[in-house]
């Protein structure tokens, strides 16, 4: 069955469990990255149906938050096995607009549900506290409850992941949620409200506003005092405009912004786990994810044939549309994102880099937004890509000679999201782990996400963790009584 045909497609907004058009009625065009086409319309959310959405979990959420932990639980698990039933369709849905490799999709759904199923354990385990009172006839105790209605604004790198990443925490502390997708992938996030409804939750636990009209949407999620948290994934410049703007209603906030992730290949370290783990870390999703690898600093003594096997890997990459199930690299996601790179790859050209390897692309790809996987050599650390996050499959190679300057370079970044290092020493690793400044680091390894995991950085990159026994806190209120017995 083509994507476009299956119960789980949907064009319009989610609100109160129903889908409906936008207030004026308007809808926009989502197109597929790989081939320019128009896949479909979709309702284009005004900020009138922002605040109905927002009603409508004020009004669900007591609801949600009074049922038990098991039962909130039961839902998240049934949600999770509906995603875990439906991951070819959704993978198909997923790359149709969003471009990435259909076994990467497969992977972003499995992805996605783990933290569904993870926080519905969590949902079970809130814990809270009695404390040692200041006199014997009073009793201290700490309970946890739900902040209230959440908005969440997520990217179109993993539309499906980012979201559920939000949603599950949210409801599993007893939350409700307004989310606005990004506008380049609303359709994996209407999906997964779809088959939240066919597991049982609730009408108004979860809306969802595909919308064109970002900011003012933002203005309104932002604003209105019925929104007690914000949740943003997305770029640093949105996430600080985010902050200002919840300022007057003093929202919580969790950010997840961009990221300028280092990767350090030490003198001695396993080559061929560096070359694997760079790779996966560069080239998944085309470069387009948050803790990919931005600047590789390699130790001289292995510069050279470090950047040999790189260049030999980057080889074997099969570009082109990702619902082929030979392709491995998909295209960007938009054709501003491919001037991006070229503007960024070109800079670095400029101020003395080489490029080392660029694959040929068939001129069949050129409706889509392709952009050829580049190695640059020689890039010097003043170059915009060292110091930008690059968002496109260009890996830039930067030589180094002490660990002290590694470290250095790594450190000296506004950014503090990921950060990997390969090396076999021990003494090393806990001096990485002491002073790189990072949210997250992977040692010998390109790949740490995972729902068990906290997820998040530190610097410009924002803060909360998203994942793990620390996800749930970001959307829980700590509540203190004090009872007196005398
Ligand atoms: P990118 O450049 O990678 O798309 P953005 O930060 O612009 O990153 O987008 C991430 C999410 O933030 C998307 O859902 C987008 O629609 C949304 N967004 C963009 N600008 C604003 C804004 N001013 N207010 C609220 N949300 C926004």
């Amino acid at each position: 069955m083509k994507p476009t045909h299956s119960p789980l497609f949907n064009t319009g907004l989610l609100i109160n469990g129903e889908w409906c058009a936008s207030s004026d009625n308007t809808r926009f065009a989502v197109t597929n990255p790989a081939t320019g086409d128009v896949i479909h319309e979709v309702a284009d959310a005004t900020p009138a149906d922002a605040t109905r959405a927002i009603n409508a979990a004020a009004q669900a959420q007591p609801l949600w938050a009074a049922k038990t932990a098991l039962e909130r639980s039961n839902l998240l698990r049934r949600w999770f096995a509906l995603l875990q039933e439906h991951q070819e369709p959704l993978a198909q849905l997923l790359t149709l607009e969003q471009g990435k490799p259909l076994a990467e999709a497969r992977g972003e759904i499995a992805y996605g549900a783990s933290y569904l199923e993870w926080f519905a354990e969590e949902a079970k385990r809130i814990y809270g506290d009695v404390i040692a009172p200041p006199e014997n006839d009073k009793r201290i105790l700490v309970t946890k409850q739900a902040v209230g209605v959440v908005a969440t604004i997520t990217p179109w790198n993993f539309p499906n992941a980012m979201l559920a990443r939000k949603l599950a925490p949210a409801l599993a502390a007893g939350c409700t949620v307004v989310a606005k997708p990004a506008a380049e992938t609303p359709f994996s996030a209407l999906a997964l409200g779809y088959l939240a409804l066919q597991a049982g939750i609730p009408a108004g636990v979860i809306n969802i506003l595909p919308s064109t009209r970002a900011q003012q949407i933002g203005e309104e999620l932002t604003s209105n005092p019925r929104v007690q948290k914000i949740s943003f994934t997305g770029s640093t410049a949105v996430g600080k405009q985010l902050i200002a703007q919840s300022a007057s209603t003093v929202k919580h906030i969790t950010l997840e912004l961009g990221g300028n992730a280092p990767f350090l290949v030490f003198d001695d370290a396993d080559l061929d786990a560096a070359v694997a783990g760079a790779m996966l870390s560069k080239f998944r999703n085309a470069g387009q994810t948050c803790v990919c690898a931005n600047r590789f600093y390699v130790q001289e003594g292995i510069y050279e044939t470090f950047t040999d096997k790189l260049a030999i890997a980057m080889e074997q990459l099969k570009i082109g549309n990702g619902s082929d199930e030979a392709v491995t690299l998909g295209p960007l996601i938009s054709a501003r994102a491919q001037e991006k790179v070229g503007a960024l790859l070109e800079d670095a050209l400029n101020r003395g880099a080489r490029i080392r390897y660029q694959a040929k692309m068939d001129a069949e790809l050129s409706a889509g937004y392709f952009f050829p996987p580049t190695l640059l050599v020689d890039v010097p650390t003043e170059a915009r890509l060292s110091c930008e996050e690059i968002f496109g499959p260009v890996a830039a190679l930067i030589r180094f000679s002490t660990e002290e300057q590694a470290i250095q370079l790594a450190n000296d970044s506004e950014y503090g999201l990921a950060a990997y290092a390969f090396t076999k020493n021990s003494a090393r690793i806990k001096r990485l782990s002491d002073e790189l400044q990072t949210g997250m680091l992977g040692i010998n390894t390109g790949v740490i996400s995972n729902a068990m995991a906290p997820f998040g950085g530190i610097k410009q990159s924002g803060f909360g963790r998203e994942g793990s026994r620390y996800g749930l806190d970001d959307y829980l209120n700590i509540k203190y009584t004090c009872e007196s017995f005398s």
